[in-house]
């Protein structure tokens, strides 16, 4: 009895075991099944995958163009090098050279075959430092070329003179630089998008062209380039490495300012011909354009010509598509100002 009852209770529980793995392989098919459900809540991002798909089909329509071009010399056999040509033809048609270079990070590029082009470095000083690129300039040969003259305009830019003087220079072909303070280029942004635009360089001229705070020091020097750096850099996207030291070097720098600016960079360029468009009593265009006969009769190989297009400087703009006239006439080209540029003495 006790064995029938033992066989008994082993078949119940044989029973209770199978039944148990019936219902857990049912839930395995259940959880299995499950998969697909969660394929389709993955359905919407496959679904964008899809759209991806088609827009990259898109530049995969638009690949064939060139597969369909290559597929033609391999049916001629003697055409390949023809077909490969045309892709240079086809490749960037549109894409006109920018009228400026910008630094490579590592300064590389900035010795140029001529001074047609402004350099600008799309690289804060600040930013150089901290991510331990270069940041004195290398060693330039200084551009020796045909005679040329570096046309150089300070303190602007207004919607007046510069306006004007742009104009002038647009009408003539004639490429020019333009040291800016950095109060009148965040007044004036505009103007100096158009600078650049047009092919001029575009150089710091200080912040607001204080001698007193700008001559404390070095540092102070170089505090507001970089003040003026930075209002540039917002309406350019780069900034200049040339600039002009307000009233010129002379009787302002010391051997410290030198150092501190060749150490982070900054070329400084005065002039050697000055239209002296500052002199008092307001004087004629006639004035300025005798300056530049007098002061170009040597013959100098470099002329940068010292002239303001800020408010206030009508005559200069008058005077000059004279000047440019007489430049020409006397054999000058013209050059925009780069850290390359020789220095006027
Ligand atoms: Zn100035």
């Amino acid at each position: 009895m006790i064995s029938k009852r033992l066989c008994i209770a082993l078949l119940c529980v044989l029973a209770v075991v199978f039944i148990g793995y019936a219902q857990v392989s049912s839930k395995d098919k259940n959880a299995v099944s499950e998969k697909p459900a969660t394929k389709q809540e993955t359905t919407i991002p496959a679904a964008e995958g899809k759209d991806k798909k088609q827009e990259a089909a898109k530049p995969a329509a638009d690949a064939k163009t060139p597969k369909q071009e290559t597929a033609k010399p391999s049916s001629d056999g003697k055409t390949p090098r023809q077909d490969t040509a045309k892709p240079p033809t086809d490749a960037k048609p549109s894409k006109p050279a920018l009228p400026y270079v910008i630094a490579a990070d590592d300064f590389s590029n900035l010795q140029l075959p001529d001074t047609a082009h402004p350099v600008f470095d799309a690289r804060m000083l600040s930013e150089r430092i901290s991510l331990g690129l270069p940041v004195s300039l290398p060693t330039l040969a200084p551009y020796r070329g045909p005679k040329t003259a570096y046309l150089t305009f300070d303190d602007g830019p207004d919607d007046e003179v510069t306006v004007t003087v742009l104009d002038i220079l647009a009408e003539n072909n004639v490429k020019a630089t333009f040291y800016v303070t950095g109060i009148n280029a965040a007044t004036y942004p505009d103007t100096v998008r158009r600078m650049v635009a047009e092919g001029h360089a575009v150089g710091n001229h200080s912040y607001d062209h204080d001698y007193d705070r700008l001559y404390m020091s070095p540092d102070a020097f170089l505090y507001e380039m970089v003040q003026t750096d930075e209002i540039l850099h917002d309406i350019l996207g780069f900034r200049p490495l040339i600039l002009r030291a307000p009233g010129g070097t002379f009787s302002h720098f010391t051997s410290e300012y030198e150092a501190c600016l060749e150490e982070n960079g900054y070329v400084e360029h005065d002039w050697n011909v000055s239209i002296a468009d500052t002199a008092p009593g307001n004087p004629p265009a006639q004035d300025f354009i005798d300056n530049v006969i007098a002061q170009t009769a040597d013959g100098k190989e470099s002329a940068i010509i010292l002239m303001h297009s800020s408010s206030g400087h009508q005559e200069t703009a008058k005077a000059l598509p004279e000047i440019i006239r007489v430049l020409r006439e006397n054999g000058y080209r013209f050059g925009v100002v780069t850290p390359m540029t020789p220095q006027p003495w």
